[in-house]
C-alpha cells in the first residue's frame, strides 16, 4: 500500500529509512517492527490502522514507549507521542493519548491542579492509565483510571467515538484497567483534584527493615488517606534509587503539621532517619526515568508483584527474607486502600480492590549471580507472597507472555472485557499488549 492511499500526514518509516533508527527506540529497548507510523493527528491514526489492515499488520500502540511491546518483533508500530496537547477547562482535563505524565503534572500545577499518575515524568498517560495506574496520590484519589471520565478512540475498523459513562458505558468500564485493547486513545478526559502542593518525607533504614515495615503498616492503617508511602530496598547495582532501604511518604496537600503527625511513629521508630522533609511541587515528584543503556541492558528478574489484602507479619518477613536472600533483588512496597479501596470491585476491571498494600519482589537473573538453586529459591518464595495475594497488577509485568492476562483479571472480569473486545476488535488487530481475546 502507497502512502498516497492513507491519505495521512507523515511517513510510513521502514528498516533503512533514515529516522528509522530514532524511532524505533523506546524506554527500554530497540524495537524491530516492521514498519513504524507517527501519527500527527486524529485522521492520521485512522489511516495507519487502514495501512495496518490492508498489509495485514498488528498493532502496537506506542504512547510513552515504556511497556516490554516495543520489543516484540514484527508489525505496525503506531507511535501517537506527538498527540500530547493538554488542555485545562475548569477541573476537567483532555490530555492527548501520546502524551507523558511530566507534562500533565506541570500544566495542572499551573492552575492549582493535580492528577494521581504514577513515579515517573516520561511514562506515557496512555499506558498508565488504560492498565491503572498507582501513584503518589493513589490513598488520596485513586488511580490514575479512577479520574477518567471520558475518551476519544479510533477503533480498529476506523471509526472516532466519544466514550464516557453515558456514552458506550461498557467500553468505559473496560478502559478503566482493560489495556490498549479496544482501539487508539487519541484524548483522555480527566477530573483533576486541587492540589496547592505536597509534602515530601524521605526515611533512611538501617539493619532489620522487618520491625520498621511493621510500625509502617499501622501507620498507614490509621493514617488519613493524604498520606501514601512506597517503601523500597534495591542493591548498589539498581540505577533508580540509592541503594539499601528507603520510605517515601508523599501527604497529598501542604498541611506540613499534619503530615508530620501523620509519620511521627514512623520517624521515631528505631533504625529510621529523616533524610528529608517539607514542602515541594508535585511535579518536582515525578522522577525521571534512567536512560537505556544498549551496552547494559537491565537484566530480568525473577518474582513477581501482588496486590495484598493484609501485610501481615509473616508477608513481612518473606519479603525482607527474599531480599536478604538474594542480593542482587529488589523489593517495594506502595500504600493503596483508602480512596482506591473506595471504588466497588466490578466498577472497573482492575483487580483486588481489597487490597491494602501492593508488594513487588525481584532477584536480578544475572549470570553468575541466579544459579539453579537461587533461581529455584527465588521462584519458590515469590510464589508463596503471591499465595497471599488477591490479584496481580499487568502494568508492572514487563513481559509480552500472553498468559499474564489471565493472571490479571478473574474469570467473570476477562468474560466481561471480552464481551467488549468482540464489539470493538473483533479481529484482534490490538492484540499487542496484555491481550483480551474477543
Ligand atoms: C520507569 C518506569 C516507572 C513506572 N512507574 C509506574 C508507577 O509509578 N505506577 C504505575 O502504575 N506504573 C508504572 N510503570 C508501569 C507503566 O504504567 C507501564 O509500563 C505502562 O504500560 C507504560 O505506559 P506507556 O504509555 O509509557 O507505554 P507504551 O509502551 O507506549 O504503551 C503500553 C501499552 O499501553 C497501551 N497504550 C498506550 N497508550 C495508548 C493509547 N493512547 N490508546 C490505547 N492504548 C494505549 C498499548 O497497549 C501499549 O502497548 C512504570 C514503568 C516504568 C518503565
Amino acid at each position: 500500500m502507497s502512502i498516497d492511499d492513507l491519505n495521512v500526514s507523515t511517513a510510513v518509516i521502514r528498516p533503512g529509512d533514515s529516522d528509522w533508527e530514532s524511532a524505533r527506540r523506546f524506554h527500554s529497548g530497540i524495537g524491530e517492527p516492521a514498519a513504524i507510523i507517527r501519527a500527527m493527528s486524529v485522521d492520521d491514526v485512522r489511516g495507519a490502522l487502514r495501512y495496518a489492515a490492508a498489509e495485514r499488520l498488528e498493532v502496537m500502540i506506542r504512547g510513552g514507549g515504556h511497556s516490554a511491546w516495543g520489543g516484540v518483533p514484527g508489525g505496525l508500530t503506531l507511535d501517537i507521542s506527538a498527540l500530547d496537547d493538554i488542555a485545562v477547562d475548569g477541573t476537567r482535563v483532555r490530555v492527548g493519548g501520546g502524551a507523558q505524565w511530566g507534562a500533565v503534572a506541570h500544566t495542572l500545577a499551573a492552575h492549582g491542579l493535580g492528577l494521581s499518575s504514577g513515579d515517573t515524568a516520561s511514562v506515557g498517560v496512555g499506558g498508565l492509565t488504560l492498565g491503572g495506574g498507582i501513584g503518589w496520590m493513589v490513598r488520596a484519589w485513586g488511580l490514575a483510571s479512577d479520574q477518567l471520565v471520558g475518551a476519544e478512540l479510533v477503533t480498529a475498523n476506523g471509526e472516532v467515538v466519544e466514550v464516557s459513562d453515558t456514552s458506550h458505558p461498557e467500553l468505559m468500564w473496560a478502559l478503566r484497567g482493560g489495556g490498549g485493547n479496544f482501539g487508539v486513545v487519541t484524548r483522555f478526559d480527566f477530573e483533576a483534584h486541587h492540589l496547592p502542593g505536597v509534602v515530601v518525607g524521605v526515611y533512611g533504614i538501617e539493619g532489620d527493615a522487618g520491625p520498621t515495615l511493621r510500625v509502617l503498616r499501622d501507620v498507614l492503617a490509621a493514617a488519613p488517606r493524604e498520606l501514601t508511602v512506597t517503601y523500597m530496598d534495591v542493591p548498589p547495582m539498581d540505577p533508580s534509587a540509592p541503594a539499601g532501604a528507603s520510605i517515601t511518604a508523599v501527604w497529598a496537600g501542604d498541611d506540613e503539621t499534619a503530615a508530620r503527625a501523620a509519620l511521627a511513629a514512623l520517624a521515631a521508630a528505631p533504625g529510621v532517619s529523616e533524610r528529608e522533609f517539607g514542602p515541594q511541587d508535585y511535579p518536582d515528584v515525578l522522577m525521571e526515568a534512567p536512560e537505556f543503556d544498549p551496552e547494559h541492558p537491565m537484566p530480568g528478574f525473577v518474582g513477581g508483584n501482588t496486590l495484598l489484602p493484609a501485610l501481615d507479619d509473616d508477608a513481612i518477613e518473606r519479603l525482607v527474607a527474599f531480599r536478604t536472600q538474594n542480593p542482587a533483588s529488589v523489593v517495594l512496597l506502595r500504600s493503596l486502600g483508602g480512596a482506591f479501596g473506595d471504588v466497588a470491585q466490578d466498577a472497573t476491571p482492575f483487580p483486588a480492590r481489597d487490597a491494602t498494600w501492593f508488594a513487588m519482589a525481584g532477584a536480578f537473573d544475572v549470570p553468575g549471580m541466579l544459579d539453579d538453586d537461587a533461581r529455584a529459591a527465588a521462584v519458590q518464595a515469590w510464589a508463596d507472597i503471591e499465595a497471599k495475594g488477591s490479584g496481580v497488577y499487568g502494568n508492572f509485568i514487563a513481559s509480552a507472555d500472553p498468559s499474564v492476562a489471565a493472571r490479571m483479571y478473574p474469570p467473570a472480569t476477562m468474560a466481561r472485557l471480552a464481551a467488549v473486545k468482540r464489539q470493538w476488535d473483533p479481529g484482534n488487530i490490538f492484540c499487542r499488549n496484555h491481550n483480551v481475546q474477543p
